[in-house]
């Protein structure tokens, strides 16, 4: 059946909307900049919906192969394309431990909310690399000879500190020389051993090549969107018009740090 209502009794008092003007404004004032890269699946794989009859009680042998090309020259084996990179402003909310359902499973770990315009409407995977920010990251590279490229790319931060003014890339860098591998006891110092530009690392001199080197480096965080957006929370307004019309409200969405999802 129909469940037709009765006409609303007529307020007598004025009405109250959202104001979609001052929600902008505020992502513009007190927002960070993010570079936003939007997602996409790789041709090179297979058709989404053949991947989604793959279920354990209606399984049909498809003749498709459903993993990504290896050989593929854009997204490389990872079956992911990012595009259309740029920066926008969004405001960070609840950087907290909250537990989410998301799509694959449960996150619990460095999850965010970001709130962003309704243009920039994000879709799970979209990256979002925090360039107001700086956090450290550790990994250990084999080196190769000629510049040192890590997975994030080098940020030279600058600080006061007691000492003076500083510029670092990297707090710490160690080293282990083939062919025994033993840690030398001192590490390399930036700006003595070794320079940081462009985000990669240029030795003065360098180590063999072959060595092992445990790089301490500071990078803009990189989070991935974990959830889908909520644009289904819009509103209707009724300013300078006789009738309401439809606003767009600013985008809410949970997102995770990139390297905890490796
Ligand atoms: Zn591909």
């Amino acid at each position: 059946m129909l469940f037709p209502l009765p006409n609303p009794p007529t307020q007598k008092k004025g009405r109250v909307d959202f104001s979609e003007a001052e929600f902008r404004s505020l992502i513009q004032q007190k927002g960070v900049l993010l570079t936003w890269y939007q997602t996409a699946i790789c041709p090179c794989s297979s058709e989404t919906s053949d991947l989604s009859s793959f279920e354990i009680t209606s399984f049909t042998p498809s003749t498709q192969s459903s993993s990504n090309k290896v050989s593929c020259p854009v997204c490389r084996g990872s079956g992911k394309i990012f595009h259309s990179g740029q920066q926008i402003r969004g405001i960070i909310s609840s950087a907290d431990s909250d537990f989410i359902t998301a799509r694959y499973g449960g996150y619990k770990d460095a999850v965010i909310n970001i709130t962003v315009n309704p243009e920039h409407i994000p879709s799970a995977g979209d990256r979002y690399v925090i360039t107001d920010s700086i956090m450290l990251f550790n990994e250990v590279i084999v080196f190769a000879g000629g510049q040192v490229s890590t997975k994030y790319p080098i940020i030279n931060r600058e600080m006061t500190l007691a000492t003076g003014d500083i510029t670092l890339g990297v707090p710490y860098l160690a080293v282990a020389a083939p062919p025994a591998f033993e840690t030398s006891a001192t590490p390399l110092v930036q700006g003595t051993h070794f320079t940081v530009s462009s985000g990669k690392i240029t030795f003065i001199n360098a180590p063999a090549v072959g060595s092992r080197l445990s790089i301490s480096y500071y990078m803009n965080p990189s989070y991935v969107a974990v959830s889908f957006p909520k644009t289904v929370r819009d509103s209707r307004a009724i300013a300078k018009s006789p009738d309401d019309y439809h606003i767009p409200l600013p985008l809410n969405f949970q997102a995770k740090l990139e390297f905890l999802g490796d």
